[in-house]
């Protein structure tokens, strides 16, 4: 079997047969000729079907242990086309620190179909099974999740959750496939971002969605053409690009985000760090058994002697902004941005204080960024 780093390179379909192009090229066609009635060259319309599109499908399920991969206009589209595999009367159990845009899909638009959902501390495999009750049909989580990066077993969880006959759906948008495959880990769905590290250039939006399940394939993909969230030729293309350096992006995140975390960690401004590749880190362990690598993500909580505030405007070479998962390192304050559409009891529950900060590391030099970041503390310190 060729290794990972092979893979993000040739994996899918490498190349175009038509004209021996090295790069699978942009299709940019809504339809195709076809050659008499009811005979086609296995493209008919661009929503069912694109040859770049096909490319980037083949290449995620390759990449994911998985047979069937799906292209999405975002990672909302991708998750949106996930949950309408359920219909009313169904219930879906969530990990605490589920993406904010997941919380708000189920609690906003999907409860008005009858579809619920149950925030399930999913750490807690004991918890995590008395809660499945008869009307559960799936459990959807992220490992290591937003923004705490709180860490959950994915086998273990897998396996429950085949045992009481429900689904488990992983999102994988902050490990990747370089990382962590939860297919490999026993997961029926596995779903990402892929505006994030996949693309990994802050560029463009998509969603991907893998499973290895015959029937789950066919669902997805009927579901997908239905409702028609795709992802277009060009962001597709833009994608398969991106993915062929993830290897090597994905390295340098991980050797950055261990560094700025340790030196944060002995910070005297700074309260907890939190990076599942520490390991003084709760999830340390189980992360280590399921992914090769931390990743890119950490968050941390300003000492009380501090001004978040001023600490988000004292940073000069890292950008205040949403997202992750790219190379310029990132900032952002979930309490405000990312997790400000979940109440604020809630959002204390899960311990999403004021002064908790998310730092995407970047691939710049970790020097520069860490100067960056013990500048802005040093500025926000109160008077
Ligand atoms: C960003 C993100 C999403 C949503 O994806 P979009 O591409 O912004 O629609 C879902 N899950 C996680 C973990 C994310 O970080």
């Amino acid at each position: 079997m060729v290794h990972m780093d092979t893979k993000l390179i040739h994996g899918g379909i490498d190349g175009d047969e038509n004209t021996g192009a090295v790069n699978v090229p942009i299709y940019q066609t809504s339809t195709y000729r076809q050659i008499e009635l009811g005979k086609n060259k296995g493209y008919e319309y661009s929503r069912t079907k694109n040859p770049t599109r096909d490319a980037l499908e083949a290449l995620i399920a390759e990449l994911e242990s998985a047979k069937f991969g799906f292209a999405f206009a975002s990672g909302m589209a991708a998750i949106s086309a996930v949950l309408s595999l359920f219909k009313t009367g169904d219930k879906l159990l969530i990990s605490s620190n589920v993406y904010g845009g997941t919380f708000r899909v189920l609690d906003k638009v999907f409860s008005q179909f009858g579809i619920s959902y149950e925030i399930v501390e999913t750490g807690d495999l004991e918890v995590f099974e008395k809660s499945i009750t008869q009307e559960v049909k799936a459990v959807l989580i992220e490992s290591p999740a937003n923004p705490l990066m709180g860490v959950s077993d994915i086998a273990k969880i897998a396996k429950i959750a085949k045992k009481h006959g429900i689904l488990s759906i992983v999102d994988n948008t902050f490990m990747t496939p370089y990382l962590q495959r939860p297919i490999e880990l026993g997961v029926d769905v596995v779903i990402h971002s892929a505006t994030k590290y996949l693309g990994g250039h802050g560029d463009l939006i998509a969603g991907l969605v893998v499973t290895n399940d015959e029937v789950l394939g066919q669902k997805i993909g009927f579901i997908q053409n239905s409702t028609g969230g795709i992802l277009s030729p060009f962001e597709s293309f833009l994608l398969v690009r991106g993915i062929k350096t993830l290897g090597v992006r994905m390295e340098r995140h991980c050797e950055n985000a261990l560094f700025i975390a340790k030196h944060l960690q002995t910070h005297q401004g700074i309260e907890k760090v939190f990076y599942p590749a520490l390991p003084e880190d709760k999830g340390y362990a189980i992360n280590s058994a399921q992914a090769s690598g931390g990743g890119g993500m950490i968050s941390f909580i300003l000492k009380e002697e501090y001004d978040y505030k001023k600490f988000f405007a004292s940073v000069k070479l890292i950008a205040l902004a949403e997202s992750l998962g790219g190379v310029e390192s990132l900032l952002c304050h979930p309490a405000s941005m990312t997790h400000a559409s979940i109440p604020s009891e809630i959002r204390c529950k899960m311990g999403i204080s004021d002064r908790l900060i998310r730092l995407s590391v970047g691939i710049e030099d970790k020097n520069d960024i860490l100067k960056d970041l013990q500048n802005a503390i040093k500025l926000s310190l109160k008077a």
